[in-house]
């Protein structure tokens, strides 16, 4: 039974080392060109190779090494293999701290004081409660849940919105088309978690900033693709949205000169509000194997006509319900 982590050496590394330690009976590899390619029967990458069926003919399941499933086309893939999104703590837990540093940099008015200071300016600005603060979350999957539980403790309004209804403690839900300019009406802070399909693609758009209270702000998790880049800008320039704090960005990186990374009011980081962990994702991954191998429904199994989704078990639901947490993490 043979596992192929074929990504990064330095992290197949770590994961082999946790992999021995914790499924000795697993034989992992993290080097392609070491192993027997006809007896890889699970897989784990970023990105799938194009010759998948030629290349791992007895593959039985691919796990994505990311929470996301939009990196694969899935019509190239064998019909019937299962692919598997990564849905781990460490995931979770970091994306629940980053959506909070950003909902509280842009509450707090962080984006103005970099100015201030670049500047030499000390203008102290009137700031509101946060009970007087609604954040719009554009999702309620495994990171919308996770990040709305770690705001909670700060007494913000939380409301939250996707394709089909939840119930969530503390949280107005949303759900469809119908609901969803109420949503937005809102929202003074909207966050974006959701996966980027055919569906959602272009979602952060000029028309839908304009459904935002104005002098809102926008948190963009999710996927480059979900924003459209000119409308922002626009936004940003004639008052209608106050600031924006950028993960992820199409391409990434923008190029040098692009007018979103020299903009006052953008905040952007490189695509790191969360990582995978090697020691949390490892025994995700072992634990799916075991089941695969009993014949047990798999955990974070991706719709293949969704695009996305994949339940988590209810033990990890509760663990992946933390609400924060301090020290130090694995790049
Ligand atoms: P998930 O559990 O699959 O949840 C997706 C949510 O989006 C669900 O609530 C789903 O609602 C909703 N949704 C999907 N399509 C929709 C549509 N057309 N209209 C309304 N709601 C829709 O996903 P997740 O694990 O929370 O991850 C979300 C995304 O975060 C990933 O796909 C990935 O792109 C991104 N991500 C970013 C980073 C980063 O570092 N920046 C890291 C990890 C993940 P229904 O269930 O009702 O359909």
């Amino acid at each position: 039974m043979t596992f192929l982590y074929d990504a990064d050496a330095e992290r197949g590394a770590e994961w082999a080392a946790l992999f021995a330690e914790r499924a000795p009976e697993i034989a992992f590899h993290y080097c392609a060109d070491a192993v027997d390619s006809r007896s890889v029967k699970y897989l784990g990458v970023w990105h799938p190779p194009t010759d998948i069926s030629a290349k791992y003919p007895n593959l039985e399941v691919l796990f994505s090494l990311g929470a996301g499933g939009d990196q694969f086309d899935f019509d190239a893939l064998p019909a019937g293999l299962p692919v598997v999104r990564m849905i781990e703590p460490g995931i979770s837990d970091a994306m629940a701290e980053y959506v909070t540093l950003a909902v509280l940099a842009l509450h707090r008015d962080l984006l103005a004081y970099r100015v201030q200071q670049a500047g030499g300016d000390w203008q102290p600005l009137r700031f509101r409660p946060p009970g007087a603060l609604r954040i719009g979350v554009l999702g309620t999957g495994v990171l919308a849940k996770t990040s709305l539980s770690a705001l909670q403790p700060f007494g913000f309004q939380l409301n939250a919105w996707s394709r089909s209804r939840q119930s969530i403690g503390g949280v107005e839900c949303f759900a469809g088309k119908a609901e969803m300019d109420k949503f937005l009406s809102q929202s003074d802070i909207l966050v974006c978690l959701l996966p980027l399909t055919s569906k959602t693609a272009g979602i952060l758009n000029g028309a839908l900033f304009a459904k935002l209270p104005p002098g809102a702000a926008i948190v963009n998790c999710g996927r480059g693709g979900h924003l459209v880049q000119a409308d922002l800008l626009v936004a940003l320039d004639s008052g209608r949205l106050s600031g924006a704090v950028l993960d992820v960005t199409d391409p990434e990186p923008l190029p040098a000169d692009h007018p979103l990374r020299l903009h006052e009011r953008v905040l952007l980081t490189p695509h790191v509000a969360s990582m995978t962990q090697p020691e949390t994702a490892v025994e995700v991954v072992i634990d799916n194997i075991r089941r695969h191998q009993a014949g047990q429904p798999l955990i974070g199994l991706v719709d293949r006509h969704r695009g996305y989704g994949g339940k988590t078990s209810r033990k990890k639901r509760r663990r992946t319900a933390v609400p924060l947490r301090t020290g130090p993490r694995l790049p």
